[in-house]
């Protein structure tokens, strides 16, 4: 273009030269990664997008394991890439941060754009003006031609920063795209797949939060551990598909039986635990009978035939938080009720 380095002179014609240096290294990779996805036609997903992140990162492993495949690079080759080379216990916080740039980076460029738009706009208004005026003069034709020139060249200069505008709005809602599905892997690896309730990985998280909350607060803190009593004899009779309908169950009484800032997860196999944030051991004593009796309670059929399968009873164990002690001595506790309301016959409450 030789007609705008003509007009380089001024602080307004820089602008769209200026407007690749500043982009750095970590929003390149990232362009380059949602456009690789987009070009083998392949879904936004956090694993994937963390997969093309790092190759374009030049990570030597995955560089290698990608330009050594032979044949198409379709979802089924990215996800063994990613499982051989990119650990499962690092996803969600690799994931999340690298989100985080990504989204930091896409409004800086989009903040960069309106710039260099707004720039290149006032550019070209004024070339528009001088055109007009040389016009006008009627005498100098030549002068007259080469600005009609520069008027064209800036057409060309705008016309590629709306191309490359929307190109920029295509990443943005990638990476919010992106986003969504990080929230959903995050929430998927807090649940348990088969009832639904909050799994070990999440009660460890809130017995430690509530832990904390109650030695601010001085708020009595309670928590039930439960256990299916005899349930390998129900599974050895009725078999394990059966054993997991029961699992469900239990799982919904329970959850139905609780409210408000309550707690229930299902803490491993046939257990379940229940936080019961300021309760004092009196109510949870209360709200654990209720639940036994409520399973108890219970009218187990099998869907399939209508088959009666008996009653289904728990065993529960109560404790208190006692200020000072540790979330995992305050879980022994509960878990040491348990153990005597076992011992005691099974089908009830023990506080400890
Ligand atoms: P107790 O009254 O002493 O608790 O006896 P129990 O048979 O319930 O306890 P035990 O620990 O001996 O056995 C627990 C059984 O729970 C073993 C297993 O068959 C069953 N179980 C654990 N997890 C699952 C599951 O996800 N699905 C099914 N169907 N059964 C499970
Ligand atoms: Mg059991
Ligand atoms: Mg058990």
């Amino acid at each position: 273009m030789s007609s705008t380095s003509q007009t380089n002179g001024s602080d307004k014609t820089a602008v769209p030269a200026d407007a690749k240096a500043p982009v750095d290294r970590t929003h390149e990779i990232a362009v380059q990664a949602l456009e690789k996805i987009e070009t083998l036609d392949l879904k936004p997903i956090p694993q994937i997008y963390e997969l093309w992140f790092r190759y374009f990162q030049g990570d030597p492993e995955i560089v290698r394991a990608i330009d050594t495949h032979t044949g198409k690079i379709d979802e089924v080759v990215c996800h063994k890439i990613y499982k051989r080379f990119l650990s499962d216990s690092a996803r969600d916080e690799a994931v999340r941060k690298i989100s985080d740039e990504i989204q930091q980076s896409m409004s800086d460029m989009m903040s960069m754009l309106g710039n260099v738009k707004s720039a290149t706009n006032e550019y070209g208004d004024t070339l528009t003006d001088v055109n007009k005026k040389v016009k006008s003069a009627n005498s100098i034709e030549d002068l007259g031609q080469i600005v009609s020139s520069i008027v064209q060249d800036t057409k060309k200069m705008l016309q590629k920063n709306q191309e490359l505008e929307l190109q920029l709005v295509n990443s943005s809602q990638q990476v919010t795209e992106l986003r969504k599905n990080l929230d959903t892997v995050k929430k998927e690896a807090m649940t348990d797949g088969l009832t639904g309730l909050h799994n070990r990985k999440a009660f460890d998280k809130h017995i430690r939060d509530c832990v904390e909350d109650s030695t601010t607060s001085k708020d009595p803190l309670s928590l039930l551990m439960l256990d299916i009593d005899h349930f390998k004899t129900f599974n050895d009779t009725y078999g394990h598909q059966i054993g997991d309908q029961v699992l469900r169950l239990v799982a919904h009484t329970l959850v139905d039986g609780i409210k408000g800032r309550d707690i229930a997860a299902r803490y491993g196999g046939e257990e379940f635990s229940i936080i019961l944030p300021n309760t004092p051991a009196s109510a949870a004593m209360k709200v654990a009978e209720m639940l036994r009796k409520n399973i108890e309670n219970k009218d187990v059929v099998n869907k399939a035939n209508q088959q009666h399968l008996g009653q289904i009873t728990l065993s529960i164990g109560v404790a208190e938080f006692k200020p000072g002690e540790s979330a995992s001595d305050f879980i022994a506790r509960a878990d040491q009720a348990l153990y005597t309301a076992k011992h005691e016959g099974r089908n009830r409450v023990h506080q400890n």
